[in-house]
């Protein structure tokens, strides 16, 4: 017998941005979406937009980085929601610096939350998919997987979870889990609004030098990577596995 698609979903770091775009589309594809970003309150806007669109969410707070949390917070989605079965791991943050300047701290920090925050909620999520013979896990990595000046932490970071997303596509295949990763080029969030300020640059004349280097010929948005994550999620989606999908308006390397 096939096993039946969970409809139930976590996406961290779903307060805004990125996260919060893939929240309201899972939802509109018809799966309750936990909504997880480091407090219950942080969430509130993104659960908000899909009620009000008619979808069903609730807000949970957890720093992805610390196993208890990220335990409560899975168990916490499981009861209220029902077990889940597609998990984007998308928390991020960025401590640029180049590489005689970067502390140890902004080192720590960065790996904190891409690669301990997915290793840690991916493990917590995984037992749910192997019970129900169903999952996805889609983790966001990044152009900058490739180098980029400044990034030497989050390089590495993004390029660590091509590696994580291709063995959990091994490990968990068997079980009908698949693992991507989607790797977005310049995405208009605050998160590159930050890189803006760090430069000296304002956000139009940021985006605007950044677009002029794209083949498309504009920066993406945060529907850009929903469109994506949307298909990576869906059950029509179970042949593809172990995959690193550029969004970057042209080709990234
Ligand atoms: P964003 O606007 O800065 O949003 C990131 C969200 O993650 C924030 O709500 C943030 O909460 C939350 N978060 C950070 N650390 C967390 C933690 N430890 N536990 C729980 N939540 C946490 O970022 P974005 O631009 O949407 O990026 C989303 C993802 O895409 C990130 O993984 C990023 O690296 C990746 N990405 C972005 C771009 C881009 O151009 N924007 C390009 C490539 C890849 P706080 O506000 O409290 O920190």
């Amino acid at each position: 017998m096939t096993p039946t698609p969970s409809r139930t979903a976590i996406v961290t770091g779903a307060a805004r941005g990125i996260g919060a775009a893939v929240a309201r589309r899972l939802a509109a594809d018809g799966f309750a979406v936990a909504v997880l970003d480091r407090t219950e309150g942080d969430g509130k806007q993104t659960v908000a937009a899909i009620d009000a669109a008619g979808g069903r969410a609730v807000a949970v707070g957890a720093d992805v980085g610390d196993p208890d949390r990220v335990r409560a917070a899975v168990d916490q989605v499981a009861a209220e929601l029902g077990p889940p079965g597609v998990l984007v791991n998308n928390a991020g943050i960025t401590r640029d610096n180049l590489l005689f300047k970067m502390t140890d701290d902004d080192w720590d920090a960065v790996m904190w939350v891409h690669v301990r925050g997915a290793f840690l909620m991916t493990r917590a999520v995984q037992r749910h998919m192997v019970d129900q013979g169903w999952g996805r896990i889609v983790n966001l990595s990044s152009t900058s997987a490739l180098g980029n000046r400044g990034q030497a932490n989050y390089a590495a970071a993004k390029a660590g979870l091509q590696g994580f997303t291709k063995t959990l596509a091994i490990e968990l295949g068997r079980y009908g889990v698949t693992a991507n990763a989607i790797a977005p080029g310049f995405i208009a969030t605050d998160m590159t609004a930050a890189t803006a300020a760090r430069v000296g640059m304002s956000v139009a004349d940021f985006q605007q030098a950044a677009a002029a280097q794209i083949p498309v010929r504009r920066v993406g948005t945060p529907e850009d990577i929903a469109h994506v994550a949307s298909f990576l999620a869906s059950d029509a989606a179970s042949f593809v596995s172990g995959q690193i999908v550029y969004v970057a308006g042209g080709p990234a390397a």
